[in-house]
């Protein structure tokens, strides 16, 4: 499926998305967090629409980027009020490129029936995919007890655990059954089951992938903050994505105080890049460091480069195609340092305590330059850029 200029799903390369957590009808905010997310890489970002303000600030939020120059699609998130919101502003289903509605937050009995195909409607009417994405946190409470009493006939009842687990799949796979039968194509639909646990994600997606061929979207609901957000989300998504499992990612981190928002676009790419599954900016290797290194200058050389190197993917992405290819390696000492370093395109074998104050740089597994006294670290940048020009700016051939 095509969302906005993005293809999900079949053998499309898994995308990246992410959310803001901007109040939405404050225009200027999003916007700017928007282009944000966008500019780290974010392929998809997901907007919560939850009253009319926000609804109408959609239009003027898709006005704004467009002006920028900014066209990646946004995703509207709907709960509760989604039905009447997409009927009062229809200018708002237009300006999105995806729906995401909760089936477990549409309302109850009949009407959360007619609530959730009012807005399966919508997103017919204006030919747009959505997401149909089930959170236990807020599960179909009918469909629970319905399968609750069910389990309870079984000759050997299943745990609680396994039950809920089941009821996420099976509240997904039944409200995409009958978004299909008001007549949503199964090429506009992704479906989604957010947990909050390692095992449980791994357990509802496989399971989801033995019983649909629909488009999948992975993501540890309420991951947390800092490492364990990361080693969680990393975790769980790894184990999906080696079995060929999701076709967009998100990391749900919460920022840490005064981080910004994009880091979860951060550690979406660097997922996808080290597993080897897509590449979005040039790595580092670099050396965790040990007793041969008794500063820490070897940490803040690598650091910068990879900060550099971010921070020039803008443009380096617009006139070097393939630079995301790019290895680099920034190595503590004699040990492992000219090794590494052989591997990476380029690398620097920086001097351990007691060696020779003096770094040898490596372009393509041969020594090109000795770096020695001041300003190690700006020569190295400058070397690195002067490569990458070369390389990609289509001014050395047979790479
Ligand atoms: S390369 Fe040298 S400094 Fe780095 S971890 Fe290995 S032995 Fe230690």
């Amino acid at each position: 499926m095509v969302v906005g200029n993005v293809c999900v799903g079949g053998d499309a390369p898994v995308v990246v998305q992410s959310m803001t957590n901007t109040d939405t009808a404050d225009v200027a905010a999003s916007v700017e967090q928007v282009r944000q997310l966008a500019e780290a890489g974010s392929e998809l970002v997901r907007l919560t629409v939850n009253n009319a303000a926000s609804a109408r600030a959609i239009v003027t939020i898709r006005e704004r980027l467009d002006a920028l120059g900014c066209a990646v699609p946004l995703v509207g998130d709907f709960h509760f009020n989604g039905h009447r919101l997409l009927e009062a502003v229809p200018e708002c289903a237009q300006a999105l490129a995806k729906l995401r509605i909760n089936p477990g937050n549409v309302g109850f009995g009949q009407k959360r029936d007619d609530q959730f195909l009012q807005m399966i409607e919508q997103a017919m009417r204006w030919e747009k995919p959505v997401r149909i994405g089930v959170n236990w946190g807020s599960l179909d409470q009918q469909l629970l007890a319905r399968m609750m009493d069910e389990n309870a006939r079984r000759k050997e009842p299943w745990s609680a655990r396994a039950l809920l687990r089941e009821a996420l799949v099976v509240s997904a796979l039944e409200n995409a059954q009958a978004a299909m039968a008001a007549g949503l194509p199964a090429e506009k639909i992704i479906l989604s089951c957010k947990v909050s646990e390692v095992q449980d994600l791994i357990a509802v997606y496989r399971s989801l992938a033995q019983r649909t061929d629909l488009a999948l979207h992975l993501g540890l609901t309420e991951a947390g903050m800092g490492s364990k957000g990361i080693v969680a989300s990393s975790a769980a998504l790894a184990v999906l994505l080696q079995e060929g499992i999701g076709d967009t990612i998100r990391i749900s981190l919460t920022p840490e105080p005064g981080q910004p928002r994009t880091q979860e676009v951060v550690v979406a790419q660097e997922l996808l890049q080290t597993m080897g599954l897509r590449a979005f900016v040039p790595l580092v290797t670099a050396c965790p460091g040990c007793g041969r290194t008794t500063s820490s200058y070897f940490q803040e050389l690598a650091q910068q480069i990879q900060q550099h190197v971010r921070a020039q993917m803008p443009r380096w992405r617009q006139v070097y195609p393939g630079v995301e290819n790019l290895s680099l390696a920034v190595m503590g000492c004699v040990v492992n340092g000219p090794g590494e370093s052989k591997h990476a395109d380029i690398g620097i074998s920086l001097p351990g305590t007691g060696e020779t104050p003096a770094a040898p740089v490596f372009v393509e597994g041969k020594k090109v330059a000795t770096l020695k006294g001041e300003g190690i670290a700006e020569r190295f940048i400058e070397m690195v850029d002067d490569y990458v020009a070369r390389r990609y700016g289509g001014q050395v051939s047979g790479q």
